[in-house]
């Protein structure tokens, strides 16, 4: 499942080194403690892990910006299933046509463009923002908007808007809670002297 974190990063120096570093300890893959398997042996694991893959932006680009990829001319590309036509008409799309005559392209719905896929979209501005920006709007932003988790470059625990319990995750979001951390998170930093950035992040676990 594809979720969405907001990195804190300091305000400078390389947003991507300074992300993958804020990330770095939710890895599923890294070597933490040893758990016996029901096999007997015992397996390297980490119990703060996270993710297995990320992206700045990717699927949440523009979650704070009001930036919205699907509108946006530039990402859009020949639809690769059709070949730009609107009718796929290869050995699929005729099944599906003797099927259903009204069939176009399943990848399109016979506009003849598809979107870019996630990995293939420039960095949006929008997705790297000021954390006064991100304290001032927080408490405003709709609930789609408001993370999953949030991770502080150098800090030692992510904050998780739902935790897993050790037999379950908890399904009910606590985003009134979530918006309180990152305000109180936000601000504290600030208070510490710290002019942070706050960077919208794609993350898979
Ligand atoms: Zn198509």
């Amino acid at each position: 499942m594809h979720f969405y974190a907001l990195a804190v990063i300091p305000g400078d120096g390389d947003v991507d080194r300074l992300v993958a570093e804020a990330l770095a300890p939710y890895d599923v893959r890294r070597e933490v403690e040893l758990l016996a398997g029901e096999d007997g042996e015992a397996h390297w694991y980490n119990p703060d892990g996270l993710w297995d893959w990320f992206q700045i932006g990717g699927r949440w680009t523009g979650v704070l910006s009001g930036y919205r990829p699907a509108d946006d001319p530039a990402l859009t590309r020949s639809c690769r299933w059709c070949a730009g036509t609107g009718r796929r008409d290869d050995e699929v799309g005729r099944e599906r046509r003797a099927a259903d005559p009204a069939f176009t392209c399943n990848g399109c719905d016979g506009r003849g463009e598809m979107l870019a896929w996630p990995t293939e979209w420039p960095r949006h501005h929008g997705d790297v923002l000021d954390a006064l920006d991100v304290l001032v709007r927080i408490s405003d932003v709709p609930d789609e908007a408001v993370p999953f988790a949030i991770m502080v470059h150098g800090s030692e625990r992510a904050v998780l808007m739902e935790r897993f319990d050790g037999t379950r995750i908890r399904v009910e979001r606590d985003t009134a809670g979530m918006r309180r951390e990152l305000a109180d998170t936000l601000s504290a930093r600030m208070r510490e002297g710290h002019a942070d950035r706050v960077v919208v992040v794609d993350y898979h676990g």
